[in-house]
């Protein structure tokens, strides 16, 4: 087969994930054998789940497209709205149940306070976070690119910052789930939901002061964990209206 060269170009924020210390949105590659449009992509650093539409000369496309000649490609990133959307989109956008890799343990507690479902044990390792991935449909949070890139992915999204306020809005953003926020539902150290209770049914557990400051209940329905609207309720209120104001910067932005 005779060589042959592909021209990628990245868009949005994709350049991201290029290698390159210069920034750069264009990359040309030669090819000797057919490769699949999905392996040129990651062959940049681009995991495949962050790949919303793919144009190969102007025309919409799947990852399993195979190149074998001189080509024109253009990636788009996910975006809830974008002048791309009138092409074949190879993401699910919305989803509200996630697993979270070891690393992001800030990220999935302001997922759950947000009322989230978000799986996520500190010790697990990537085959685990894989497996219950695919068992319980959730989507992978992860900055770990490589991981991003494993064949079994089909939706899930890489953190491009490191501050967990920020990275919750990219979420948000991401799966269109700023109408779907519902606070204080969930439970912070163990994912289950939180049912209202009355004071009389959690009174021989709570303290003095707070049976007198206190009124309303939430229990958690996995571990037990009493929450009420104590100063830590009015720290978490604080990091709610911050993470709202996050959502609201990168939507100005998109
Ligand atoms: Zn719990």
């Amino acid at each position: 087969m005779n060589p042959f060269t592909v021209r990628l170009k990245l868009h949005g924020n994709l350049d991201f994930f290029l290698r390159s210390a210069v920034p750069c949105r264009s990359i040309e590659r030669s090819l000797s054998e057919k490769t699949s449009v999905k392996d040129a992509i990651e062959s940049l650093g681009v995991p495949h789940p962050e790949v919303d539409v793919i144009l190969v000369n102007g025309r919409p496309v799947d990852f399993d497209y195979a190149l074998a000649d001189d080509a024109d490609i253009e990636l788009y990133p996910v975006v809830t709205s974008s002048p791309t959307f009138k092409y074949k989109r190879l993401q699910t956008i919305r989803c509200s149940r996630f697993v979270a890799d070891g690393h992001l343990g800030k990220l999935a507690r302001d997922l759950r306070l947000l009322g989230f479902d978000v799986a996520y044990d500190p010790k697990a390792e990537d085959r685990q976070l894989l497996r219950i991935m695919e068992r319980e449909n959730r989507a992978l949070l992860t900055r770990d690119r490589r991981l991003l890139m494993h064949a079994v992915v089909k939706t899930g999204y890489c953190p491009r910052s490191q501050n967990a306020d920020e990275q919750t809005g990219e979420v948000i953003r991401r799966f269109d789930l700023l109408d779907s926020i519902t606070p204080f539902t969930r439970c912070l150290r163990c994912n289950a939901p939180l049912r209202k209770v009355s004071m009389s049914e959690v009174i021989e557990r709570l303290e003095p002061l707070t049976k007198i400051y206190y009124k309303q209940f939430r229990l958690c329905t996995g571990c037990g964990q009493i929450y009420w609207a104590g100063s830590h309720f009015s720290k978490l209120q604080k990091r709610l209206e911050k993470i709202r104001a996050h959502c609201e910067a990168l939507g100005s932005r998109t």
